[in-house]
């Protein structure tokens, strides 16, 4: 028996299938999916096992063996195996890379180990043993944990390696345990709470932690006497850690849908349990009750007896979304997060691959949580620019959903307030499905916003960054006791010309994108079409001289607003949440301090969902405008939408202001008056004359090099190959140089490719992919290939 399997060296060099030989003793262990230790050249490297064969090309010679399993159980399923050719195919990625992206990180290649463990749950623990003394055999041990405490001085000495899991980063917590000896319990009847405690014991099948007992009132000196007398022994015992372990969750109960809710929840149900992978689009409001609707088909779900994955993104991941799916569905959830530490992940992936959670909730990577039964994907705001990965492998998780529902034959729901155009688009196209949820459940109203224009303010004498509506509207807040969220957009804050008395961004004159200002050579450059010009300290629109370059940082305008208002504040950017549990902290502060204001970047736009907010003040809501990016009004629009939901959700009703200079721009008017398909209309007009997605697909090829010359020479070529291999239909744009035009010292240059159909373009992908990999290894030019990038 032959296997081949995918090494675990990051190399496009070594990105294929290599043979081995199973030994005869592991023949009936190893399984697709195992992961292996194989000699490659001078070492022994870790791999995965892709397929199982009986014969193999390699002549018998030259052909190695496989020297060791690292698993008891596979830890890629056949469809995981199967998801990552797809996945690498796609992305144009090598496997091993998208492998690695699939397991949690504690499980990637390590130098040699020896030891295992299977971390059961039961205060026993089972060995893998291995040692190459023994040359490769493999053995199964089932050790007392005691046993584990006696190795684990000779861990690290190199006479025992500590297996990846406790070593790398899950070192379990151990605690004292006890458990029944099963004696005649009569001759305790005299000592009844002893007699009690006991009972409890044996009820529990597995050994019971101490602690545990001690919260149900058995004291440890009542433990201890049990255990003088023979009944009991103590032992340590391996427990998980559970990042919600102190948490307590407030009850939460199912409602009983609206109508709305009712239409959609049967049509997505019936895909559920009919076991069609159709995708679904549900577009409601904020605070229309999606989440009410996810929960529910969850539910059904795991009636029938399969698992279902909630994707939200990572800043939507506050206690409040947490606390609702361990409200409803307890123990069964696992939460997957980047706070996380790597051992916590694996845990909660563990959770998930040995059957014990059914839901996981998590940001874009838990797409890829190892169940095996999905009954339902649901993407929540799916919009967000979060769900792409932003490095290699630049995967979507919708795409991974897509794959994962046509095997599991289940549906996907994609919910928003604000869809992403393509979605929409296909949702129009009758691909996805759509429902509608047009108004909240209770009696509240999606508040209404008002628009301040902020060149008013200048002209009128009040150059700071508060209006006088809006200080106004604080201060109501103050007097009245209720609470006020502020926020400071950050993104597209720095790189633009920005006239200070009317707001005025230069533009470029071919593609209706912002200038991005290049402080080395003091030029404004479009991304699009490399149009330049020097920047001149002179309003084009206006002829004021007051142009400026930066923006107004959180810290700064708390003080300002300390200023002001004189009043406790929160600010919520990545200084202040940069320490674990920090977001948590604050956000609990602020509901339980009843805290005047909150300030924050993006972070603050999701999620958040407080009574005593009744004023939502957007500091500057048209900065993202100025991104060099075609997606810039949609984003705007986006952002406006999800912030203005924050205010006035439950009896109080709410207050929006947003403060800007461009009070005329349809993603901001638009976004007043929390009209999505208006928005949708005038922004498709847009993407369909200057031809952009959803109308065309894109690819985007940037190359990174030490020199300028190296990277247009690349460039150049690329394109050529491009104009001789796609058909004319195609819009090939480039080279220009990148929006970040240097990053640790390399030069980047880029070239979009607009397309609408191209069956053949794979092969040029793939050429292009190979005789750059060529490149790299002799002169460390790089060339990506982002299919469907998020930002261009
Ligand atoms: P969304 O996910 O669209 O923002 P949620 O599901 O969070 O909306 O619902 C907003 C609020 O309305 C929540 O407090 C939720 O419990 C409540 N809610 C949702 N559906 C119903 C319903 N059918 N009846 C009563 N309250 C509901
Ligand atoms: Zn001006
Ligand atoms: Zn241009």
């Amino acid at each position: 028996m032959f296997a081949a399997v995918i090494v675990g060296v990051n190399s496009k060099d070594v990105n294929r299938l290599f043979d081995y030989k199973i030994p005869d003793r592991l023949t009936d262990v190893i399984k697709v999916g195992h992961r292996v230790f194989v000699p490659f050249g001078p070492r022994h490297v870790q791999a995965y096992v892709m397929s199982i064969h009986d014969d193999t090309g390699v002549p018998e010679d030259k052909v190695k063996e496989i020297v060791k399993v690292m698993d008891v159980e596979p830890v890629l399923t056949d469809e995981l195996v199967e998801l990552s050719k797809k996945l690498a195919n796609y992305y144009i990625e090598p496997y091993i890379s998208v492998i690695e992206t699939i397991l949690p990180v504690a499980l990637k290649t390590k130098s040699k180990k020896v030891l295992m463990l299977d971390d059961s749950a039961s205060g026993e623990a089972k060995f893998i043993y291995e040692s190459y003394a023994v040359n490769g055999e493999l053995e199964t041990k089932s050790l007392h944990t005691r046993d584990l405490a006696k190795l684990m001085p000779y861990i690290d000495t190199g006479e025992i390696y500590e297996d990846i899991l406790i070593k790398q980063h899950t070192r379990k917590k151990i605690q004292k345990g006890v458990r029944s000896l099963y004696l005649n319990k009569a001759p305790l009847e005299r000592a009844p709470k002893q007699y009690e405690a006991l009972h409890v014991i044996e009820d529990s099948n597995e050994p019971v932690l101490l602690a545990d007992l001690k919260a149900q009132g058995y004291s440890e000196a009542l433990v201890r006497e049990l255990e003088k007398k023979g009944y009991v022994e103590k032992l340590d015992m391996i427990v998980e850690r559970d990042p919600y372990e102190s948490a307590v969750f407030e009850a939460d109960y199912e409602k009983e849908l609206t109508g709305e809710q009712t239409a959609a929840f049967n049509s997505i149900n019936n895909a559920l349990n009919n076991r069609e992978d159709e995708t679904f689009l549900l577009h409601g409001i904020t605070g229309s009750g999606k989440t009410e609707v996810y929960l529910q088909l969850i539910q059904t779900a795991l009636n029938n007896g399969r698992d279902a994955i909630m994707l939200v993104p990572e800043i939507a991941l506050t206690p409040q979304m947490v606390n609702r799916f361990k409200a409803r569905f307890g123990d069964d959830v696992a939460v997957l997060h980047s706070a996380l530490s790597h051992g916590e992940k694996y845990d909660e992936w563990r959770k998930i691959q040995s059957g014990r959670a059914r839901v996981s909730v998590g940001a874009r990577s838990s797409i890829f949580a190892p169940f095996k039964n999905i009954g339902i994907i649901i993407i929540d705001e799916e919009h967000e620019t979060t769900y792409k990965q932003s490095e290699r492998p630049m995967y979507h998780a919708a795409e991974v959903a897509k794959l994962r529902s046509e095997y599991h034959h289940c549906p996907v729901v994609l919910g928003s307030a604000t869809p992403s155009l393509e979605s929409y688009a296909r949702s129009s196209k009758e691909v996805y499905k759509r429902f509608e949820l047009t108004h909240r459940p209770g009696m509240q109203q999606v508040p209404k916003a008002e628009i301040v224009d902020m060149s008013d303010e200048h002209k009128d004498g009040n150059s700071g960054i508060l209006s006088r509506r809006l200080e106004a509207a604080i201060q109501d807040r103050i007097d009245r006791g209720e609470q006020t969220v502020l926020l400071l957009n950050r993104r597209g804050f720095a790189n633009f010309q920005i006239c200070q008395n009317c707001g005025h961004v230069p533009q470029c004159p071919n593609c209706d994108i912002s200038l991005t200002y290049h402080k080395n050579n003091s030029s404004l450059l479009c991304h699009y079409c490399s149009y330049e010009e020097q920047v001149t300290r002179k309003c084009a629109d206006c002829g004021s001289t007051d142009v400026t370059f930066r923006g107004t940082g959180t810290q700064k305008v708390e003080e300002i607003l300390r200023d002001v208002f004189n009043v406790d504040i929160i600010r919520m950017d990545v200084d202040t949440t940069q320490r674990k549990g920090a977001h948590e902290q604050l956000l609990s502060r602020f509901e339980s301090d009843n805290v005047p204001i909150l300030l924050g970047t993006q972070m603050i736009a999701k999620g958040l969902d407080y009574p005593n907010v009744t004023l939502v003040g957007v500091l500057n809501a048209d900065t993202m405008l100025n991104l060099p990016d075609f997606r810039a009004n949609e984003r705007t629009f986006q952002l406006l939408t999800q912030v203005a939901g924050r205010a006035g959700r439950h009896e109080l009703p709410g207050e929006v202001i947003f403060q800007t200079y461009n009070p005329e721009h349809y993603a901001i008017t638009l976004a007043m008056t929390n009209n999505y398909t208006e928005f949708y209309d005038r922004e498709m007009q847009f993407r369909k004359f200057a031809r952009y997605s959803p109308y065309y697909f894109h690819i985007l090829f940037t190359v990174s090099a030490e020199r300028i010359h190296d990277c247009l020479e690349a460039t150049t070529d690329i394109h050529k190959t491009l104009v001789d291999n796609v058909s004319e239909s195609c819009i090939i744009i480039g080279p220009s140089p990148s929006p970040i035009e240097r990053i640790k010292n390399k030069n980047r240059f880029q070239i979009l490719l607009k397309y609408k159909r191209e069956p053949e373009l794979k092969h040029v992908l793939d050429a292009l992919d190979e005789k750059y990999t060529q490149i790299y290894k002799k002169t460390g030019l790089s060339l990506k290939i982002d299919v469907d990038p998020q930002y261009i």
